[in-house]
């Protein structure tokens, strides 16, 4: 199966999943998008009334807002995977619970990471941070760039987390500024080449075959 497919595969099992209490009262699960190889992955907390609506990531003010900050970071949603670490709506936007979190990330999240392969992950807010750098300060570790196993991991701030707490938005800002140098220092560091490399390298083989 390709990576595409199992993606797909996944996706699948995300829409009809009853592992946890939060299929009782989602509408629409929300598996993530993204081209298959994105370098970059975003993780979020998990779908808002407008996701669970649409079964979309990111889709509504929060997501507007993350529109933005990939914009002035010279990214657009077609460049990058977006996901959740769980992906049905918690009931009333609570936080979601700590056994909510464990099956939906052992049984999905992990898998997608696997196969993406991203070079990056940036966590948004204190959930998706969590798996990574445990008991970790947010206001301490935001924008700085740390190898865990064998990518690179970037906390910052959640966007909604910035839209209602005015005095954020300047470092989610400049957190997000920094991401072309960062996604150039991992590549390097884990001797990687940009896709447009990539696809040459792909297509060279190709092209030699013909003379
Ligand atoms: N907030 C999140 O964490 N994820 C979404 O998809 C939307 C809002």
């Amino acid at each position: 199966m390709s990576d595409e497919e199992e993606l797909s595969r996944l996706a699948k099992q995300i829409v009809v999943c009853t592992k946890c209490d939060l299929h009782r009262s989602r509408k629409r699960a929300v598996p993530g998008e993204g081209p298959t190889h994105a370098e970059i992955m975003f993780i979020g907390e998990g779908p808002g009334f407008h996701e669970n609506e649409q079964g979309r990531p990111f889709v509504g003010a929060s997501g507007k807002f993350l529109d933005q900050l990939l914009e002035q970071a010279g990214v657009t949603r077609a460049d990058v995977w977006i996901t959740n670490v769980v992906k049905c709506r918690p009931p009333g936007n609570r936080d979601p619970l700590p056994d909510e979190v464990e099956t939906c990330t052992s049984n999905y999240l992990q898998h997608q990471i696997r196969i993406v392969d991203p070079s990056i992950i940036v966590t948004l807010g204190r959930f998706s941070m969590g798996l990574f750098f445990k008991g970790a300060k947010i206001s301490q570790i935001h924008g700085q760039m740390r190898k865990v196993s064998d990518r690179f991991v970037i906390a910052m701030f959640h966007p909604a987390a910035a839209l209602h707490q005015i005095s954020l938005k300047p470092a989610i800002m400049a957190d997000f500024a920094r991401l072309p140098e960062l996604l150039k220092e991992a590549r390097a560091e884990l001797g990687k080449s940009t896709p447009k490399e990539q696809k040459k390298k792909e297509d060279d083989p190709k092209q030699m075959n013909l003379f």
